[in-house]
C-alpha cells in the first residue's frame, strides 16, 4: 500500500484516490519573470518522481501544472509591483515576450532532466473570464468585497477554518502578518483576487466588473485546478514555502466556492540550500539548471537530490553532487553486467520503500546493495520511475565510433591516440573504465 504524508492532516495516510487507478494531481508552476534554479527543480523532480511512481503503480495520472504569467506581486506585499511587469520596466520588453521567454527557458529545463511534461500546462493569462466569474462568486456568496480602489480581496474571518493547513488559527496569523496591509482591507490578512491596474498600464490588464486589472496570485490555482481536475481532486503540491499563504487561500477561495474539499493530500517538497544558505535571487547564490548541467549529468543530478527524502532540506555542495555520480557510476555498471533472472523479493523491497512516503533515501541504498540481484528488466523499471536516461555506447554512432577507435589504438599501444578518443568519448557523456581485458564505457 502507497502511502504518503498529507500536510493538511499531519499524518502519513494510504494514498486512495478518488477514481480507481486514476489520480488528478495539481503543482504550482512557474512565475515566468525570471529563469529558475535548482530549487525550483527539486520540486519538479519529487513531483516527477510522484508523477512516474504513481504510473509504475498502474495509476493514470492527469497532471496539471500551471503557468502564472499574470500579476504575481512582489513577495507577500500586496502592495509590491508585479514581478512581470518589474521586469518588463528593467529591460524595456514587452511583458508578452518576457512571458514567452521565461516559459520556453522552464520548459526547457524540465526537459533537459528528462521530467515528464504534465498533462497540461494552463496559463493564468488564457482563463481570466473563468477567473472573474470565480470571484464574482466569492462576492454574492459573502466570502469577497470590493473596495473604493477596485481591488477585490478575500475576507479571511468568513472562513473559520482558515488556518488549517498550516495549522495556525486566524489570531495567530493576524499577529503573524508583518508587511505593512493596504489601505483599502478590512483586515491585514485578507488577500487580493483582483488588483486594479495602474494608471497607463496597457499590457496583461483586463477588464472587469470592478475596472481594469489583473487577478491576484492565489485564485488562478483555485480556478485552474477546479476547471481541469474537479472540485476536489487526489493530490495538491509544490514546495513548502507555498503552504502559507499561497495553498492556505487557495483552500479558501476553492472551498468557499464549492464547499467541499479541494484536494484529499497536500504534498510539500522540502527546500534546498546552497552549501548551507538559502538559494535566492536577492542573496545572487542562485544555480540554473543548464549551469548545474555543465557539471552534472541529468542522472547525476536526480541521484544526488533523491538520495535526501522530499520532505527534508537538501544541501547542494559539492560533496553532496558527488555522490549522485558515484551512484550513477555504480549502478549503470551492474545494469550493464546485469543477468536476465532477478530477484522479485529483493525488487520488491526497493518498491515496498518507495510505497513508504517515496523514501528515496532508502530506496536508492537498497538499490545500490541488491544490484547483483537484479535484472536487466528490473534495472530498466526502476529507471523509468527515477527518471533515469541510459544511452549505451552503442546507441551513439559518434561515440562508439571512437571508442572502436580507441580499442584499435589501445591494441596497437598507441596510447597518445587512446587518451585522445578517451578525452572525445568523455566530452560525449560517457566514463571510460579500463580493466586489464577491457574497457567499459558507462553513460553519465
Ligand atoms: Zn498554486
Amino acid at each position: 500500500m502507497f502511502q504518503i504524508y498529507n500536510t493538511l492532516t499531519g499524518k502519513r495516510e494510504n494514498f486512495k484516490s478518488i477514481k480507481p487507478k486514476k489520480v488528478g494531481m495539481y503543482v504550482c508552476g512557474p512565475t515566468v519573470y525570471d529563469y529558475g534554479h535548482v530549487g525550483h527543480a527539486r520540486t519538479y523532480l519529487t513531483f516527477d518522481l510522484l508523477n512516474r511512481f504513481l504510473s509504475s503503480l498502474g495509476y493514470k495520472v492527469n497532471y496539471i501544472q500551471n503557468i502564472t504569467d499574470v500579476g504575481h506581486l512582489v513577495g507577500d506585499a500586496e502592495t509590491g509591483t508585479d514581478k512581470i511587469k518589474k521586469k518588463a520596466q528593467e529591460t524595456g520588453e514587452s511583458i508578452g515576450d518576457i512571458v514567452r521567454h521565461y516559459t520556453e527557458a522552464h520548459l526547457e529545463d524540465l526537459k533537459s532532466l528528462n521530467i515528464l511534461e504534465p498533462s497540461n500546462l494552463p496559463k493564468a493569462s488564457e482563463h481570466i473570464k473563468e477567473i472573474v466569474s470565480f470571484i464574482q462568486d466569492l462576492i454574492s456568496r459573502g466570502f469577497a468585497y470590493v473596495t473604493e480602489e477596485g481591488n477585490v480581496y478575500f475576507s479571511v474571518n468568513k472562513k473559520p477554518d482558515y488556518g488549517k493547513l498550516s495549522h495556525r488559527g486566524l489570531a495567530e496569523i493576524l499577529t503573524g502578518t508583518r508587511v505593512e496591509p493596504a489601505k483599502d482591507k478590512r483586515l491585514p490578512a485578507d488577500f487580493a483576487l483582483w488588483k486594479s491596474a495602474p494608471s497607463g498600464a496597457t499590457e496583461f490588464v483586463w477588464d472587469s466588473p470592478w475596472g481594469k486589472g489583473f487577478p491576484g496570485w492565489h485564485i488562478e490555482c483555485s480556478v485552474m485546478s477546479q476547471k481541469y481536475l474537479g472540485d476536489t481532486f487526489d493530490i495538491h503540491g509544490s514546495a513548502v514555502e507555498h503552504v502559507f499563504p499561497h495553498h492556505e487561500n487557495e483552500i479558501a477561495q476553492s472551498e468557499a466556492k464549492t464547499g467541499q474539499l479541494l484536494a484529499n493530500y497536500w504534498v510539500h517538497s522540502g527546500m534546498l540550500t546552497l552549501n548551507g544558505r538559502k538559494m535566492s535571487k536577492s542573496l545572487g547564490n542562485t544555480v540554473r539548471v543548464p549551469d548545474a548541467l555543465k557539471d552534472y549529468s541529468s542522472n547525476e543530478i536526480r541521484l544526488a537530490f533523491y538520495q535526501t527524502p522530499y520532505r527534508q532540506p537538501f544541501d547542494y555542495t559539492r560533496e553532496s553532487m558527488t555522490q549522485g555520480v558515484a551512484l550513477r557510476s555504480k549502478l549503470f555498471n551492474a545494469y550493464m553486467g546485469a543477468a536476465t533472472e532477478g530477484d522479485e523479493e529483493r525488487f520488491k523491497e526497493i518498491i515496498d520503500a518507495l510505497s513508504d512516503d517515496l523514501d528515496t533515501h532508502r530506496a536508492l541504498d537498497l538499490w545500490s546493495e541488491l544490484s547483483n540481484t537484479l535484472s536487466r528488466e528490473q534495472f530498466e523499471k526502476l529507471f523509468n520511475i527515477f527518471g533515469l536516461r541510459f544511452i549505451a555506447i552503442e546507441e551513439n554512432p559518434q561515440a562508439k565510433k571512437l571508442a572502436d577507435e580507441r580499442e584499435e589504438a589501445r591494441a596497437k599501444k598507441d596510447f597518445l591516440t587512446s587518451d585522445n578518443r578517451r578525452g572525445e568519448i568523455e566530452q560525449l557523456g560517457y566514463e571510460v573504465k579500463d580493466s586489464d581485458s577491457e574497457s567499459h564505457y558507462i553513460p553519465r
